[in-house]
């Protein structure tokens, strides 16, 4: 062993001096990410297997990795930085951490609504309004404004009014209906909460199940995970939950992403934008769909996922997701007046 593991080394040395015109930070790419979704590792995988680029990951929060790139300023080793929230993404561009990606590819591939000059939406989720069929008339929850209508009193349950997936429907609201009919909207949400905020989105989908709420707001990929379920008590929890799409006749449903971009001080800036490319491909697409229940961002990529089938079509609000950053201060002012915390 110690033998073979001499060689090995010997071997990778000798290759890294035999290429002097190739730097050897080329085939290094490395990745910050908030991105926490177990399916990803077959993502990284597949990118080393046709690249040849291996990943160095650094998971974390999101803040603590933009902190950490921050704090690193010019030597900082990361080369893209992965997460999930529009809001959160452009926070990021206005600490002024990425650099300016000019791909042909990924401007062709990569939706005019979901990117900017900076970075690049790679999979969508939508926000929408799900109801204990027992307990609740869809035809009263058709939008988000209806959460709001005190015939839901004691009913409507929802996650903290202070995370990213509320502040940016709330700051998409803001930019649809303007401030002041958004308030209003959050002080009548509040007004019918089943329960103060608490827990994750699949805590809500579990609790209007169970009949505690009548009707919440979650992520679709909470729902499709949960309808992908072959375990009995999921089975029987999704049979009690209806799937409404909140605004069809108006603006269209809420969609969120989630993104990266390359970094301003990235050392590996070639490998950076590969990586980028990749999250487009066709191939990558089917994982955020397939591995983690979220839509592709590319047009036509054909999905083999019976939750998101089932989910079927929807409107989707065109708003460009880089904008929803410029109302989120404003949402989360209004959501701690109504006291949606
Ligand atoms: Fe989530």
């Amino acid at each position: 062993m110690p033998f073979l593991r001499s060689a090995l080394l010997a071997a990778s040395v000798g290759l890294a001096s035999l290429s002097p015109g190739v730097q050897a930070a080329d085939d290094v790419l490395n990745l910050y990410t908030a991105r926490h979704y177990q399916t990803d590792e077959a993502l990284y995988t597949n990118f080393t297997k046709k690249t040849g680029i291996r990943i160095n990951r650094i998971e974390g929060k999101e803040d603590e990795l933009l902190e950490r790139i921050r704090n690193e300023g010019a030597s900082s080793p990361a080369d893209v930085f992965i997460t999930v929230d529009a809001s959160r993404l452009a926070k990021a561009d206005e600490l002024g951490v990425f650099a300016a990606v000019d791909s042909p590819q990924l401007n062709r591939r990569v939706p005019a609504n979901l990117h900017t000059a900076t970075w690049f939406a790679f999979s969508t989720r939508a926000r929408v309004i799900i109801y204990n069929k027992l307990d609740v008339d869809k035809g009263q929850i058709q939008t988000y404004e209806g959460l709001a209508n005190p015939a839901l009193k004691g009913k409507v349950c929802v996650r903290s009014g202070s995370h990213p997936y509320n502040l940016s429907l709330g700051a998409a609201l803001i930019q649809h209906l303007g401030a002041d009919k958004t308030e209003a909207w959050a002080r009548g949400l509040v007004a019918n909460f089943a329960r103060a905020p608490k827990g994750g989105d699949t805590d809500q989908i579990k609790a209007v199940g169970a009949g505690e709420c009548g009707v919440a707001l979650v992520n679709t990929y909470y729902l499709a995970r949960l309808l992908n379920s072959t375990k009995t008590s999921e089975v029987e929890l999704m049979e009690k939950v209806g799937v409404v799409w909140p605004n069809q006749n108006s603006f269209g449903t809420h969609i969120n992403v989630s993104g990266g971009g390359m970094l301003k001080h990235a050392p590996n800036k070639k490998a950076a934008q590969q990586f980028l490319e990749y999250l487009a491909s066709d191939e990558a697409q089917v994982y955020f769909a397939d591995g983690n229940n979220e839509w592709p961002v590319v047009a036509g990529i054909k999905v083999h996922n019976p939750a998101l089938e089932a989910l079927g079509a929807f409107k989707a609000d065109a708003l460009p997701v880089g904008k929803l950053a410029e109302t989120a201060v404003e949402a989360q002012k209004i959501f701690d007046r109504a006291g949606f915390r």
